[in-house]
């Protein structure tokens, strides 16, 4: 009998790999943003079309890509920023799969645009469904642009499952804010259909966090700070009266990554017990510094999700911590009825 078993050919495999990276316009947002965040950008823009269903364009002004890298980036398991197994465990950049931009270009059409700052000319590459269609030498600006359009062209039956523009725009600006969240030392904007809808300049956390949400953000703001063996927490919480009863405004980062997290969430929730109306959920924005080899963020491929070493202790750590900043706020009500 001959044997049946074959190796699937790279379009395939990419386009494989794609439904678990690209699920809607807002992946492609994150993993190009995160891109532009690894490449060291200082100012990095987005632009989107019909909630990114037409356009996505990232331009950022980070290191770029020399003539070879900017077709090697499409190349599954084509990546910079590791090169040893070892290095999952002391990864300083977002990315790390070498996977997001194979994925992207399975099923979209993208064009590249992008120059060293020591190169004179750049790069101008365009690839449509993992075939490079052209690549050119170019006059083009220091840095990298991507601009990825018609995404899901060559899988209908995912195109068909996108919801409306506001939903998926609002899906956009949730992965927008998470990146700009994370990083207030970047000026970030995002240009919505021609009009601007955020214009975030370098700035602190605090400032970044106003900017993000309102002016009115700023008096809710309680600060919290806690250096401890295992973690270094600084962030905010906003004041008990201010509590939503929609899940609202709740961001954990950890090592300047966002992540979903139940149970740390409900560290912060037995926080605020006793002080919560029933029925609403406290905003937080808490940023958690641990050692690299103390979490493993390989678990999922959108790496919202990561587990840690010892939960329990970070657990306790967070509700302590948070406590203690919310009853130092308590008592200044009192200090400013004495003055
Ligand atoms: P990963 O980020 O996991 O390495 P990607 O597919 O997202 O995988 O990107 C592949 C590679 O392309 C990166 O490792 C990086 O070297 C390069 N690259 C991607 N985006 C940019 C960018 N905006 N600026 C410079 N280099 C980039
Ligand atoms: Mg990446």
């Amino acid at each position: 009998m001959s044997s049946i078993i074959r190796l699937l050919p790279d379009h395939v495999a990419n386009q494989i790999a794609a439904g678990e990276v690209v699920q809607r316009p807002a992946s492609v947002v994150k993993e190009l943003v995160e891109n532009a965040v690894d490449a060291g950008a200082t100012s990095i823009q987005l632009l989107v079309k019909d909630a990114g269903k037409t356009l996505i364009q990232v331009m950022d002004n980070g290191k770029g890509m020399n003539e070879t890298d900017a077709r090697l980036c499409f190349e599954r398991h084509a990546t910079s920023k590791i090169a040893l197994a070892e290095d999952l465990f002391r990864l300083k950049t977002k990315g790390f799969r070498g996977e997001a931009l194979a994925s992207i270009a399975a099923i979209a059409h993208v064009e590249l645009k992008t120059k060293q700052a020591d190169a004179e000319l750049g790069t101008h590459l365009i690839i449509e469904g993992s075939k490079v269609v052209s690549q050119e030498v170019a006059v083009v600006p220091q840095g990298t642009s991507f601009s990825v359009k018609n995404l899901f062209f060559n899988i209908p039956a995912r195109r068909n499952f996108l919801k409306s523009d506001t939903v998926e725009m609002r899906h956009v600006v949730d992965e927008f804010e998470r990146v700009a969240l994370a990083h207030p030392d970047i000026h970030f904007t995002l240009i919505n259909n021609g009009s601007e809808m955020f214009n975030l300049p370098a700035t602190n956390l605090r400032q970044r966090i106003v900017g993000v949400f309102g002016s009115k953000t700023n008096e809710k703001l309680v600060p919290v700070q806690e250096t401890t063996e295992i973690v270094e927490v600084v962030g905010f919480v906003a004041k008990p009266e201010f509590a939503k009863k929609s899940r609202g405004e709740q961001f954990f980062f950890v090592n300047d990554r966002f992540i979903k997290s139940g149970y740390l969430h409900h560290a912060i929730s037995a926080a605020f017990e006793g002080l919560l109306k029933e029925g609403t959920h406290p905003s937080y924005f808490l940023y958690l510094q641990v050692p690299e080899n103390s979490i493993d963020i390989n678990i999922h491929p959108t790496k919202t999700e990561i587990k840690f070493d010892d939960e329990q202790a970070l657990y306790a750590i967070l509700r302590a911590t948070v406590k203690h900043s919310l009853g130092q706020f308590n008592v200044a009500p009192v200090l400013d009825f004495q003055r």
